[in-house]
């Protein structure tokens, strides 16, 4: 479903996630990928590493709740950046240092150019910050790269979440105001 509409952004955000400590951050980082992923992002981008138990979340998600997630792992994030950029796309790095959201939110949604979201884990390296095209707060308290990506993905795509639908779901939520109400089988 074309939620963003004639010449919106949905279809073109990926995310790119830096510094993944497979010991310590796979819940963490599966949540940047199941927020990409419901948030309408369409794709997640693992920097330097490649973890199977993040894989396996995300297939595993995909596979009962519908959707497709393009996913890699193990890149090289300043090349990717780059690259990213000499195709055309632009980069959003989400940190706490950077511009209000608010402030350059209309000026990214006026370009066409798919976007690359890059979200940090525990230490940024400066480098990320003068290869990316925008280095955007989501307020200046430090917080959390799952809540930075949802405030973010919600207002990029016109809070594309709330009409996205997976028609390939083998599993649906009966939304109920008590209760749990799930048809279908994974
Ligand atoms: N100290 C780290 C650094 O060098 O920037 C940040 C650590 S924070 C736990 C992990 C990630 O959450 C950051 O890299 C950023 O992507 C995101 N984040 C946290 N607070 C944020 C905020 N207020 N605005 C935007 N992004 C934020």
């Amino acid at each position: 479903m074309g939620v963003g509409g004639p010449g919106g952004l949905y279809g073109k955000v990926y995310i790119l996630r830096l510094g993944h400590r497979p010991q310590r951050d796979k819940r963490i980082t599966s949540h940047v990928a199941l927020v990409a992923r419901a948030f309408g992002a369409n794709g997640f981008i693992l920097e330097g590493v490649c973890d199977e138990a993040v894989e396996r979340t995300i297939d595993r998600i995909s596979r009962c709740w519908g959707g497709k997630l393009y996913y890699r792992c193990g890149v090289d994030g300043v090349r990717f950046i780059e690259e990213w950029r000499r195709g055309g796309g632009q980069v959003i790095h989400l940190t706490m240092y950077g511009v209000p959201l608010r402030e350059v939110l209309g000026e990214v949604k006026s370009s066409p150019s798919p976007k690359l979201v890059v979200v940090g884990a525990e230490k940024v390296d400066p480098i990320y910050y003068r290869v990316s095209d925008y280095n955007v707060s989501i307020g200046t308290q430090p917080h959390s790269e799952v809540a930075a990506l949802a405030i973010l993905l919600d207002r990029l795509l016109d809070g594309a979440w709330e009409r996205m639908e997976f028609p390939d779901a083998r599993l649906r939520i009966i939304p109920s105001p008590r209760g749990k109400h799930v048809i279908g089988d994974c």
